[in-house]
């Protein structure tokens, strides 16, 4: 037995996960104890097993951010951790869902990860309403950078974006999330595979959660679990926290418990009309509200149908 050592985990599959240190060393690493749960992005205390030059991981150290989804039994879990950075990728084909950017805006929003969008496919014409969306992201606070992976556009300027960052890219299937990820790094295909099988043992999985360190600074976290995922809204407090032009007037409405629905004085339906908040927006808003009480479950039919 040595002693413990902190590293961070920069590939995960379940309960393997593969630890860097410090000095750039990987080490492959069981999980000790059911209860530990460790995601890529997450940084560990871990000791060697002199006996099989393994690893095992012992502790979390604190996160500072965790990234949630919705898996498919209703319930949450946890997909990366200490983001620093949501990427959220829109193109002109497939047609962009500005509810889907909302969804994954507001999970940001609620981890504390700051938020920018990139427009891809520049070489591709967009609808008009799509310029106009992300000139309302932008003054909200949402930057936005437009790229062409395929005209390599916007790359570098992405790259200097994400410097100093851990950045994940999120987004509809079919954007360009993957052709980006291999424009910022390179080789990233070669590396995915080699921090797969260092997790796996040889076993050939495409579900590891990767974590690459960028040329320019900063992380970039290849999961596909995180790509087009669904951010678990169930544990949103109030979906006015969330929507952020929405949660800057909140303090100005008649009432203190106010819902931004049908209230007098609501300060935020105020702002709707006079166009100060965009109306889109507040759908997105209300949907997501919506979407959160159906799947928020009412305790009483549940708990006895346990019983
Ligand atoms: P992902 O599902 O978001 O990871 O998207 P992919 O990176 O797999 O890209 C989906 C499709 O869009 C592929 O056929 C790419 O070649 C194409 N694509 C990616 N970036 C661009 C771009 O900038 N312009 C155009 N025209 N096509 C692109
Ligand atoms: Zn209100």
């Amino acid at each position: 037995m040595s002693e413990e050592r902190t590293g961070l985990v920069i590939a995960s599959h379940g309960r393997r996960i593969l630890v860097e240190t410090a000095q750039g060393e990987r080490v492959p690493c069981a999980i000790q104890g059911r209860d530990l749960q460790i995601h890529c992005g997450d940084e560990v205390r871990w000791r060697r097993d002199t006996a099989t030059d393994r690893g095992i991981a012992t502790e979390r150290l604190p996160r500072r951010s965790v990234l949630e989804r919705t898996n498919a039994h209703g319930g949450t879990e946890v997909v990366v951790a200490n983001l620093t950075h949501l990427i959220v990728v829109v193109a002109p084909e497939p047609v962009a869902d500005f509810f889907i950017v909302d969804r994954f805006l507001a999970a940001a929003e609620l981890a504390g990860i700051a938020a920018m969008i990139v427009r891809n496919k520049l070489d591709l014409p967009a609808p008009p309403d799509v310029d106009e969306e992300l000139a309302n992201y932008a003054a909200i606070g949402y930057p936005y950078i437009v790229a062409s992976t395929l005209h390599n556009t916007g790359i570098e300027e992405l790259a200097q974006r994400l410097a100093g960052q851990r950045s994940v890219l999120v987004g509809q299937s079919g954007v360009g999330k993957s052709s980006l990820a291999n424009a910022l790094v390179p080789g990233l295909g070669a590396a995915t595979a080699e921090l797969s099988a260092a997790t796996e043992e040889g076993k050939h999985v495409t579900s590891v959660s990767t974590l690459h360190h960028l040329p320019g600074g900063g992380d970039l976290i290849d999961s596909p679990g995180v790509r087009d995922f669904a951010p678990a809204i169930e544990r949103i407090g109030r979906a006015a926290d969330a929507f952020r032009e929405i949660a800057a007037l909140a303090g100005q409405c008649r009432f203190s418990d106010c819902r931004h629905l049908r209230e007098p004085d609501c300060a935020v339906l105020g702002a709707v009309e006079e166009g100060r908040i965009k109306q889109r927006r507040y759908e997105s808003f209300k949907r997501l509200g919506r979407l959160r009480e159906q799947l928020t479950p009412a305790p009483g039919p549940r708990q006895r149908q346990r019983r």
